[in-house]
């Protein structure tokens, strides 16, 4: 059963590890002792799982300060995208960059500047809290894939799937 306003997603919650979520509230309170005009997370599980969209893919430390990057345009009421939210503009690159988020390549054609990457002196800044983040997503993904990849449960375990079908 899923919260109130929590979206409905492929993962079963019971295998998030709500040390995954603490974590990546942590990393976020770190980003806003740097930035203190930056929201608070409202729902840091949501990040957890989440499909890949323009933002990026994969959830990371990256990842986590492109959305603190949303999160400062917001709350200057800064248009940082286009096109339905996909296309990342140079408002989002500009704010991104004053967090410490370079893009070294030509904007992508339909997402712009959204695959910004940390740069050395926020990798320098903000090391304690990757390691950390990284320590933290690696068990969250070693307790989500041991069901199916890591153990052998007997072959009736084996043939009936137990992973959940993605509509
Ligand atoms: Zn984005």
């Amino acid at each position: 059963m899923e919260p109130p306003g929590h979206p409905a997603r492929c993962h079963d919650v019971s295998t998030t590890p709500p040390v995954l979520a603490a974590e990546l509230a942590q990393a976020w309170a770190d980003i806003q002792r740097h930035h203190p005009e930056l929201p608070d997370l409202a729902a840091p599980e949501s990040l957890i799982g989440e499909s890949s969209s323009a933002c990026g893919a994969e959830l990371s430390f990256e990842r986590l300060l492109h959305e603190a990057v949303h999160g400062i345009a917001a709350s200057r009421g800064v248009r940082d995208t286009s096109r339905a939210g996909r296309y990342h503009n140079r408002r989002f690159l500009a704010i991104a960059e004053e967090l410490g988020l370079d893009h070294p390549e030509e904007p992508h054609p339909s997402s712009g500047f959204s695959l910004v990457t940390l740069n050395p002196e926020a990798k320098r800044r903000y090391r304690p809290t990757i390691e950390r983040l990284q320590r933290a997503l690696k068990a969250h993904t070693a307790a989500t894939t041991a069901d199916t990849a890591r153990s052998f449960r007997g072959p009736a375990a084996r043939h009936g799937s137990s992973e959940a079908a993605c509509a």
